[in-house]
């Protein structure tokens, strides 16, 4: 079976599944299709994974493991920096696919996730010296020593917003420490992934990465209850995630989570510049459509600067470029599809429905010309808002934000925290006092102050709260995530 469909031009080089280092179709022989969601065509199928197929690919990574684990660490680190080296090399082709099939601006996403997943492998491939272990002081007749050992075969499921990203921070920090993975893609943005499978594939031994597509139920679900797998590790909806719990605890496994967000944005009254009004909309994630875990979805502006801030905010949004995503002039690009797009509506439709609100930017999509084309929303900007709204408090992953006017700094520090989710927060004010006091009191596992950029590879990332359990991104992450202890003590007197 090939994958080629009409778009997708030689990124489809992918011709099904990576399972044992070959490429096969489901066990059942069935498909799924993959959606552009700027034109809502279907540009590829990939095979519809389920038990069998996670079974089949569970057993190659058992099998690969007994010997992956035995490579010196600087030769696993080797193979991942080759990774790296061929992504910035396939950099375009995987690109354009990314695009292809999430919607996301090739200029101001895709591009930049790749090169990020590149930096990724590059980050985690010189880390491997880091494995190391302790000796413990127990006396003269005794010698005691740590290991970190590799974990075994991880199951590792991810979602479509940032995909090849997600897939570079499971099996990057995976791999290096001598693990071997099983990754199932989103369904609705598997084409990148499987670029990425056959990269990896070039450089590391069959079986230590295998990629399976499918659905969440039929073939999400019977890798993360498999009972091969020894890690679970798991990025998506809270929801989700407390499914991934229940699995990992009936056989108390390590379990990893990286779930939703609804991040604050606080901006104290000396930040009233030009700047500032940059910032929070990168920090929205605009241009990614706000599709994005750590969206600061939830402005909190000082009312004594509330006007004239949110004049300047309208006027930015308006000039953001929506269109195709392979246009090089676009900056936002699509919601990822049909059941996310009438999602979205709906809160824009309850957010129309409060008592009091203003509506000053974006709203419905629109219903004729090119844009209808497509999945595409405008960035909405709601004002006179309630940190009460159902819009504050659900995490909407998609263009909506919500402005709520604040004067006392205990008041809006208790309202940032009064979230059930603590995955990131924006702060905006030059008096750091002030910034580093409320950095400090939010209860997020990233706080940015007089920024809003993404994550850096060596930044331990990851929630506080419902947003979930366990850092990514880091030298910490991968010791403490894909690595379990073992001490050796050693009677030195026989
Ligand atoms: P989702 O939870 O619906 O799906 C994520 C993955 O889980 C998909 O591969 C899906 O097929 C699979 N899945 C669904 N049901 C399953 C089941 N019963 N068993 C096993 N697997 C199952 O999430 P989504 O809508 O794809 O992604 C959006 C969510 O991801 C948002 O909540 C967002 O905040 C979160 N996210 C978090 C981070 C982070 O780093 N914290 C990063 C990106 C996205």
């Amino acid at each position: 079976m090939t994958m080629t469909a009409q778009g997708v031009a030689s990124a489809v080089e992918t011709r099904g599944m990576l399972i044992g280092g070959r490429w096969v179709d489901a066990a059942s022989g069935e498909l799924i299709p993959v959606e552009n969601p700027a034109r809502r065509e279907t540009i590829a199928f990939v095979p519809r994974g389920a038990a069998p197929d996670v079974d089949n690919a569970v057993q190659h990574a058992s099998a690969a493991f007994d010997s992956w684990r035995r490579i010196a660490p600087r030769e696993r680190g080797l193979q991942l920096l080759r990774i790296a080296d061929a992504l910035d090399a396939r950099l375009e082709d995987i690109a354009r696919t990314v695009a292809l099939e999430t919607g996301n601006a090739l200029r101001t996403q895709a591009r930049p996730e790749v090169k990020l997943a590149a930096d990724i492998f590059r980050y985690f491939g010189g880390l491997t010296g880091e494995l190391k272990g302790m000796t413990i002081p127990l006396g003269e007749h005794v010698l005691s020593y740590t290991r970190r050992e590799p974990l075994g075969v991880v199951a590792a499921v991810i979602p479509w917003n940032a995909p090849l990203l997600l897939a570079a921070l499971k099996i990057a920090p995976a791999v290096c420490a001598g693990n071997t993975v099983v990754l199932k893609t989103a369904e609705d943005a598997p084409l990148a992934v499987l670029l990425l499978g056959a990269v990896c594939q070039e450089h590391l031994p069959a079986g230590v990465l295998n990629v399976l597509t499918g659905t969440g139920p039929e073939c999400g679900a019977p890798l993360l209850q498999h009972p091969g797998v020894a890690k679970l590790s798991f990025t998506g909806s809270t929801a989700v995630g407390k499914l991934v719990m229940q699995a990992a605890a009936e056989r108390v496994l390590p379990v990893s989570l990286e779930l939703g967000g609804k991040s604050p944005s606080i901006v104290f009254p000396d930040a009233d510049e030009d700047w500032v009004v940059d910032g929070i909309i990168a920090a929205m994630r605009f241009t990614r459509q706000s599709q994005s875990c750590t969206a600061g979805s939830r402005l909190f502006l000082h009312a004594s600067i509330y006007e004239p801030f949110l004049d300047k905010l309208t006027q930015r949004v308006a000039t953001l470029r929506i269109g195709d995503p392979l246009d090089e002039a676009t900056e936002v690009g699509t919601i990822i599809n049909e059941k996310q797009f009438r999602r979205v509506c709906g809160y824009v439709e309850d957010g129309l429905k409060q008592p009091g609100a203003k509506l000053l930017a974006g709203g419905l999509p629109p219903t004729e010309g090119p844009l209808s084309q497509g999945y595409f929303m405008q960035p909405t900007v709601f004002a006179n808002a309630s940190n009460a709204w159902r819009l504050a408090r659900e995490e909407i992953f998609g263009p909506v934000m919500v402005a709520v006017p604040w004067t006392d700094e205990a008041e809006v520090i208790r309202m940032a925290n009064d979230s059930h989710y603590g995955l990131a927060g924006y702060v905006w004010t030059r008096d750091i006092g002030k910034a580093l006091r409320t950095a400090h009191e939010i209860q997020s596992g990233w706080v940015q102050v007089n920024q809003g950029t993404g994550q850096s590879p060596g930044q331990p990332y990851g929630g506080y709260k419902q947003s979930g359990i366990g850092r990514e991104f880091s030298l910490e992450s991968m010791l403490d995530s894909f690595t379990q202890t073992k001490a050796i003590t050693v009677n030195l007197t026989r």
